[in-house]
């Protein structure tokens, strides 16, 4: 799950982790009041949206009055912010962020994440951050500088003075460089992250003299523990995630959508794997990823056909079940109610296995509707992708 930026900085900060004042605003009127009360005489105004790369994407507006102030966030909300990552269509700007501009030297970068081949939680740290991180990583590899941490020890001080040192932080800034970088980590490790980046980590003017800042920041954090999270379970925000995806998971199933058009309702990811490898064996694409788990009642499999015809490039739909706790007459069950509820017109292949398939199969034959069964997943595969063809 991933949260704002504002939501980030407010994090990080009570984790010491020194970033920008600013506030939240849904409206020009509300951004100007907020610039009013930071005072100064520059200000940044920010789109808040779950994806980076704002700043190319005139997302990031550094404003030297009040009324620009206004004028931006009118600008900017209300409109569809598209960046490299947020796909053609945009995410929808609802809050911009309004912080003191500082006064930038120079601009690195500073990530954790965890490393799946050490399987370990990996400091990442660059000399040179800022929005061409991308670049850097890929025409210089070697100015990307890691770090491994031993789960059992934790992040040790010298670690991060050996990072600040690689990149260029000395003198006053190392120490406030082991502060922060300290920081982020705890907050990375109490919170249950996957991802932490602030990019950029900047050196700025602080009353006289240079500072260290988080000059941005994005966390992303594990879903499977946000039960033992609730402070983080309350910063999500369901209008950044695709509304088919929210609805699924408030039903108990598991849906990511995908590009082609056979939907496809399985049991278990592992089987959801292999009928999409199958799909595409076949010449096709699925439309998505559904798995509807163990135990799966009628009216839960109802809901699964709703959800992937949800999908308009869906043509046809691929059902395959290899019942062990779930049960095959279920199944069918809920497949019967669904096509008579929702008057589904596009074709069905259903491939059942295991428990109460002879019921099951009985069930959709008596039906009298237009299934079409199917003996095994290659079977099932074939049939669905012919089934595309008019
Ligand atoms: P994104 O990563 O989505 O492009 P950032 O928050 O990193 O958005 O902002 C883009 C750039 O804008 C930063 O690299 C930095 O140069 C500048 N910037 C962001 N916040 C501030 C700030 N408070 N003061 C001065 N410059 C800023
Ligand atoms: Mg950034």
């Amino acid at each position: 799950m991933n949260i704002h930026e504002y939501q980030a900085k407010e994090l990080l900060k009570s984790y010491g982790v020194p970033v920008p004042a600013g506030g939240i605003a849904y409206s020009d009127t509300q951004a100007a009041q907020i610039a009013e009360q930071l005072g100064g005489e520059r200000w940044v105004v920010k789109a808040q949206i779950h994806a980076g790369g704002r700043g190319k994407a005139g997302g990031v507006r550094v404003v030297g009055s009040v009324d620009e102030v206004r004028a931006a966030a009118d600008r900017l909300i209300g409109t569809r912010l598209v960046t490299h990552q947020t796909g053609p269509e945009g995410t929808l700007v609802k809050r911009v962020w309004v912080e003191q501009a500082s006064h930038v030297h120079r601009e690195y970068y500073l990530g954790f994440a965890i490393d799946r081949t050490t399987q370990r939680i990996t400091l990442i740290a660059s000399g040179e951050g800022g929005m061409d991180i991308e670049d850097v990583h890929r025409a210089s590899p070697d100015k990307i500088i890691k770090e491994t941490i031993d789960p059992a020890i934790g992040l040790l001080d010298f670690q991060c003075r050996k990072v600040a040192a690689r990149i260029g932080l000395n003198g006053k800034l190392m120490a406030q460089a082991v502060r922060l970088i300290k920081g982020v980590y705890r907050c990375f490790r109490d919170r249950d992250a996957l991802v932490a980046e602030i990019n950029p980590l900047a050196v700025v003017d602080g009353g006289g003299e240079h500072k260290l800042m988080a000059l941005d920041a994005k966390l992303s954090f594990d879903d499977n523990a946000l039960y033992r999270q609730p402070q983080i379970n309350e910063m999500r925000d369901l209008d950044e995630e695709d509304p088919k995806e929210v609805e699924a998971s408030g039903h108990g199933l598991n849906y990511i959508a995908l590009d082609g058009n056979i939907g496809c309702i399985v049991n278990g990811a592992g089987l959801a794997m292999a009928t999409m490898d199958a799909i595409t064996l076949h010449g096709a694409r699925p439309a998505n990823f559904l798995d509807v788990g163990g135990g799966a009642s009628p009216q839960k499999v109802e809901n699964a056909c709703r959800i992937v015809l949800e999908d308009p490039n869906v043509k046809a739909i691929l059902v395959n079940i290899f019942a062990g706790i779930n049960r095959c007459d279920w199944v069918a069950t809920g497949l019967i109610q669904a096509v008579k509820n929702l008057r589904i017109a596009a074709p069905m292949v259903v491939r059942l296995a295991g428990t109460n398939v002879q019921e099951g199969r009985l069930l959709l034959e008596q039906s009298g509707l237009a299934f079409i069964t199917a003996a095994n997943l290659d079977d099932a595969a074939a049939k669905a992708v012919a089934a595309l063809e008019p």
